[in-house]
């Protein structure tokens, strides 16, 4: 029996696009939970790092472009080698891109599709691989999406991308729990970050979003915080396949 379920303190998290938004909230909480981090991103996460540093864990920083699913190859071996091992994945980098499903563009489709799935895909592999080889157990957390249970306007690759999420954390869920690798997902619904900037900057819009939050308010990426501990954490060993909404209510409405 744990005496607390939710201590992290030993384990490794590798979180990707942690510099900014849900990611940075995330890697936060891990490391208030005890966790050492290795924080994977196209660009310098300082402000990240500083934070980190106040919590008294290690922390490790990888330059990676996760628009390129090559770019996964060498990034588990790598955490492994700094901070000693690698216990936790949480797949969060993503983009949205926005316009008419009739104007939609090939580029603008696999864009979105290789951050948000394609890679996600092949880290999740390559951690796998490691912890199965390593007859270790762990856990992944995908971050999925509103627009993994709706239809959205206007992103239709964003939606099928994060559609895909849900699916494939079940899917990977049924191969892996075996392993004692728990693989589960947080919907977080409506959160202030640069991915939905364009929609707080439109008035209309913005009224709209708030009108059907039961919670009233946007979420912040510390609102992440209770989910992806229970998730990373022990008090999750039984819980696998499912996607966690974080979203102030969003969807009971
Ligand atoms: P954000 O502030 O735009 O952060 C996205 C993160 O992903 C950044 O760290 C970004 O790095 C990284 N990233 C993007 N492209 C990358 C690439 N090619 N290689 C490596 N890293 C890359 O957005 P956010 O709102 O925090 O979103 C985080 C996750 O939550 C995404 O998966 C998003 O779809 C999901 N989500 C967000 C909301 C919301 O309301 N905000 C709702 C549902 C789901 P750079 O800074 O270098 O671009």
């Amino acid at each position: 029996m744990h005496l607390n379920p939710f201590d992290l303190s030993g384990k490794v998290a590798l979180v990707t696009g942690a510099n900014t938004g849900l990611g940075q909230g995330m890697a936060i909480a891990l490391a208030q939970a005890g966790a050492d981090i290795t924080l994977i991103g196209r660009s310098e996460p300082t402000e990240t790092l500083k934070h980190i540093a106040e919590t008294g864990v290690r922390a490790h920083s990888i330059r990676a472009d996760l628009s390129n699913s090559d770019a996964v190859a060498d990034i588990v071996a790598e955490a492994v080698s700094e901070l000693g091992r690698a216990d936790i994945l949480v797949n969060n980098a993503g983009i949205i891109k926005r316009n008419e499903a009739i104007d939609f563009t090939p580029e603008e489709w696999d864009a979105v599709m290789n951050v948000n799935l394609r890679s996600l895909f092949f880290l999740s592999q390559a951690f796998a691989r490691h912890l199965v080889t390593e007859s270790k157990s762990g856990k992944i957390i995908n971050i999925a999406s509103m627009l993994t249970f709706q239809g959205g306007i206007r992103v239709p690759s964003y939606t099928a991308s994060k559609s895909g999420v849900g699916g494939l954390t079940k899917a990977l869920a049924n191969e892996w729990a075996a392993h004692g690798i728990n693989v589960n997902a947080i919907a977080p619904g409506y959160f202030a970050t640069n991915n939905t900037a364009a929609l707080q900057a439109d008035k209309k819009r913005n009224a709209e979003i708030l009108g059907r939050i039961p919670s009233g308010r946007w979420g912040k990426p510390s609102d992440m915080a209770g989910a992806i501990v229970f998730l990373a954490s022990p008090a999750s060993d039984y819980v696998q396949g499912v996607t966690l909404p974080v979203d102030g209510g969003w969807l009971s409405r």
